[in-house]
């Protein structure tokens, strides 16, 4: 693991360790560690919710198979991958250990690379902050408008096209530092 993903694997237990039993922001289930690590993966990090609330609010009415794609995109990232021990090591009765990581299969739908929306220079934000905002973004564009947005992270070309697969959002292009994202319907 280099410097950054370490400095970020120190901040994100931190952040669990931090939060960890604080109650779903919809349905007030007291979250597990591992739980939060979804709700910050996926997007909600300032109001953590559970994965089946998160999946609700996504439409993706597979929760298990959402978990287990999250699971995969964990092994693939190793701050993710540090604070998933971490959330095992604590938790050993934990019956998120036992979800085994389905790869989600990640697609690029060609475009015709004309028409965009939005955009959003994202910098260098990662992991956590860059899901958050994006998910508020493309919350604020109509159902198929396309947002273009800039990240210079060096996680994003893994974190983007896993992001859009499990939250059903259509990856157009990606070109990092470019990306272009169609909203889902
Ligand atoms: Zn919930
Ligand atoms: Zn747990």
């Amino acid at each position: 693991m280099d410097e950054i993903e370490s400095e970020r694997a120190e901040k994100l237990v931190a952040w669990l360790a931090e939060r960890t039993e604080a109650p779903c922001a919809t349905c007030a289930r007291a979250l597990c560690s591992h739980e939060l690590l979804f709700a910050y993966a996926l997007g909600f990090r300032t109001r953590p919710v559970c994965s089946a609330c998160a999946a609700r609010e996504l439409a993706q009415a597979d929760v298990p198979g959402l978990r287990q794609h999250l699971r995969a995109h964990f092994a693939r990232r190793s701050c993710f991958s540090a604070a998933w021990a971490w959330s095992d090591a604590r938790e050993p009765d934990c019956s998120a250990r036992s979800i085994q990581p389905v790869a989600v299969p990640v697609s690029v739908t060609r475009d015709d690379g004309l028409w965009v929306d939005a955009e959003w220079d994202a910098g260098d934000l990662g992991c956590g902050d860059l899901v958050l905002e994006l998910r508020g973004r493309l919350a604020a564009l109509a159902a198929g408008e396309v947002l273009e947005l800039r990240a210079t992270d060096p996680g994003a070309p893994e974190d983007l096209p896993a992001w859009c697969a499990m939250t059903g959002h259509t990856l157009l292009s990606a070109v990092h530092p470019r990306y272009r994202i169609r909203r889902r319907p």
